[in-house]
């Protein structure tokens, strides 16, 4: 038996404002959720969005941490800096990240690691492009994105979450479909208990994401290996992300 508490994450990504902020804190905190639900916003609106949430259970999480702990890093933000702030969760290596800001599986193992020295829950996102899925080495590549992304990370049952996001699906409105998505979590899994023993492996919290909506969300949650979903366009919309979230059950 597992305890897999549902998940669904909001990923702002480089949108929204103070409106955004004020309008989703009224739409959230209206609810109650089964699911744990956690917010992603720029880096500038943490605080802010901690302090309007403080008397929810809605968690805070980042897009991004440095691999760097302090000193000359212009424009770095430590998983220190981000856990003082009140951040529960943080995004690493989303597969932007990795495209336009040449993060690799390397660096998101060191940002892994900071993130965990720091008691912040790391959410390593992986995932294949188009060109790898047409060309058949999806497995091969998440494969290579677990083992060096986690190489020497001492994961334990509650201390980390996989977010699967396949590129092509990524903002294009052609999620995988929910068969599709669940072969690859299992895959992803056995993969995970293989590295880290059946307890951990069963435990870690699987997340899919790539064009959810409220239409798609809970086909894919009734999927057996996928925990929760990690939201972008549809996080933009606070009615429409409430409605995702009350979906996981
Ligand atoms: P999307 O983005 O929901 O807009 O496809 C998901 C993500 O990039 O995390």
């Amino acid at each position: 038996m597992h305890t897999r508490r549902p998940i669904i994450i909001a990923n702002w990504k480089l949108n929204g404002g103070i409106d955004l902020m004020c309008s989703s804190v009224v739409s959230f905190i209206r609810k109650h959720y089964e699911a744990e639900i956690v917010v992603c916003p720029p880096y500038i609106y943490i605080r802010d969005m901690l302090n309007f949430l403080q008397y929810s259970e809605i968690r805070i999480g980042s897009q991004n941490v440095s691999k760097f702990e302090s000193g000359a890093y212009t424009g770095e933000t430590s998983a220190q800096m981000l856990k003082e702030a009140g951040c529960k969760y943080c995004l690493i290596g989303h597969s932007e990240r990795r495209s336009m800001f040449r993060e690799n599986n390397a660096s998101c193992r060191i940002k892994v690691q900071r993130a965990l020295e720091n008691n912040l829950t790391p959410v390593l996102c992986i995932g294949e492009n188009q060109e790898e899925q047409e060309n058949q080495i999806t497995k091969d590549v998440l494969i290579r994105q677990l083992t060096e992304g986690l190489e020497g990370i001492d994961v334990q049952q509650q201390n980390i979450c996989i977010a699967y996001e396949p590129i092509w699906a990524i903002g294009t409105g052609k999620a995988a479909t929910p068969q599709m998505a669940q072969e690859i979590h299992q895959f992803i899994r056995h993969e995970l208990i293989s590295m880290f023993g059946e307890e951990a492996g069963q435990n870690i919290r699987l997340l899919y994401g790539g064009s959810v909506n409220k239409t798609n969300a809970k086909e894919l949650l009734n999927q057996d290996d996928i925990d929760g979903l990690l939201v972008g366009g549809a996080s933009l919309d606070p009615e429409h992300f409430v409605d995702i979230c009350q979906q996981a059950t």
